[in-house]
């Protein structure tokens, strides 16, 4: 029987994964974090789930409906209040034109690769980083985890961190070969934007018309901001989250702050913009940085395309070119094809 070895199981990885599950082939997923669904990321505190990485899967244009759907409809969560918009000057306006469902679930984002991934016999080893891959004379890959474990005998490998972990990963494969240095080049060619994520928790509600604020002129330090308690399942009565992204002038500048310092301006800003002083003191909060949160672009076609000729794939939003979540599920999709094809 055939073999892959998927390394990374955020969308992209639980979507190769799932796009084989028919095809006569072993699979071996390799995840460095404990849980699944890279940054479409769920965490839990207090009797509350938040999402505080991706906010929600949109269908695009692809199959991703279908597939959302296919998954199983119990716990899925469309958030159908609307999403406004803000100006650097604190202006909110209502509507940003944009009907499309917003999907999560009752037990968070992370769900969309745990029934990805249910849905397939794949192995997924997680707390298990990929630290370096070799490919032998007659063409089968090795890839070496942390520990020095190393898993030999794949036919192919796909490898779905984002575009800098890849290129990394790829300095470190023993291939000597054109066609992983240009792959390394073409990864390493892709910028990206960070994030920094402040969740703020409050013992009150927020009465407000919209799930989230976005805004539109790149004039304000938070970028994205919007309310876990429109999500079902996420927040008790009586309670609210906010998540509030950072621009990327800002996280870039404050990224390696302390993460108490990141939330106390989170949340005086996001005060300031919902006029309510009370937002100022979050009863608790959480933060997450995302060094590589959005793809700024794609990576070049050409070496993508030269590399699987070798059974050297990649897949993630920096192949589809657009940093979401339905893009990096259609690029899994795609991969899993171009796999089964041969
Ligand atoms: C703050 C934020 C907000 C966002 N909001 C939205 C949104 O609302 N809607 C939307 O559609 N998209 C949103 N996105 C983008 C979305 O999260 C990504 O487009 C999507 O997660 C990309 O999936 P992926 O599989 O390509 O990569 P990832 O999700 O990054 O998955 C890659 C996986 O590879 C693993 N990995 C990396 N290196 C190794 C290694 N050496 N060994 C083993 N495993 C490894 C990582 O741990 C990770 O699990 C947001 C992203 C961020 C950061």
């Amino acid at each position: 029987m055939d073999s892959l070895a998927i390394v990374g199981a955020g969308p992209a990885g639980a979507a190769a994964a799932y796009g084989l599950r028919e095809a006569d082939r072993e699979i071996t997923v390799f995840e460095k974090s404990r849980g699944v669904c890279g940054r479409a990321a769920t965490r839990r505190k207090d009797g509350c789930r938040y999402d505080h990485g991706a906010n929600y899967v949109k269908p695009g244009d692809g199959p991703v409906a279908e597939l959302v759907h296919a998954l199983g409809d119990d716990g899925l969560v469309d958030v159908t209040a609307p999403v406004w918009t803000f100006t650097g000057d604190g202006e909110l306006s209502p509507g940003r034109g944009d009907d499309d469902p917003k999907w999560t679930w009752e037990a968070g984002i992370t769900q969309l690769a745990k029934r990805l991934f249910a849905a397939t016999d794949a192995t997924v080893q997680t707390e298990t980083r990929v630290e370096t891959l070799a490919r032998t004379d007659d063409g089968d890959w090795t890839v070496a985890t942390d520990g020095g474990t190393r898993h030999t005998g794949f036919d192919d490998v796909l490898l779905t961190p984002p575009a800098p972990q890849t290129a990394t990963l790829l300095s470190s494969t023993d291939w000597a070969d054109d066609r992983r240095d240009a792959l390394r080049a073409a990864a390493a060619d892709v910028s990206y934007r960070s994030i920094v994520t402040a969740v703020l928790h409050y013992p009150f509600e927020l009465d407000r018309e919209w799930y989230g604020l976005v805004n539109t002129d790149d004039g304000h330090d938070i970028g994205w901001l919007s309310r876990e308690a429109c999500k079902a399942g996420h927040v008790p009565d009586g309670e609210e989250i906010l998540i509030v992204q950072m621009a990327p002038d800002w996280s870039r500048e404050h990224y390696d702050h302390p993460a108490s310092k990141q939330a106390t301006v989170a949340a005086r800003a996001a005060g300031v913009l919902l006029d309510d002083d009370r937002l100022a003191d979050p009863d608790w909060t959480d933060t997450q940085g995302w060094r590589y949160a959005i793809p700024n672009d794609a990576v070049a076609g050409a070496p993508v395309d030269a590399a699987r000729e070798a059974g050297l794939h990649v897949a993630g939003d920096w192949v589809a070119g657009d940093g979401r979540v339905h893009a990096a599920v259609e690029a899994g999709l795609a991969a899993a094809d171009h796999i089964t094809r041969g």
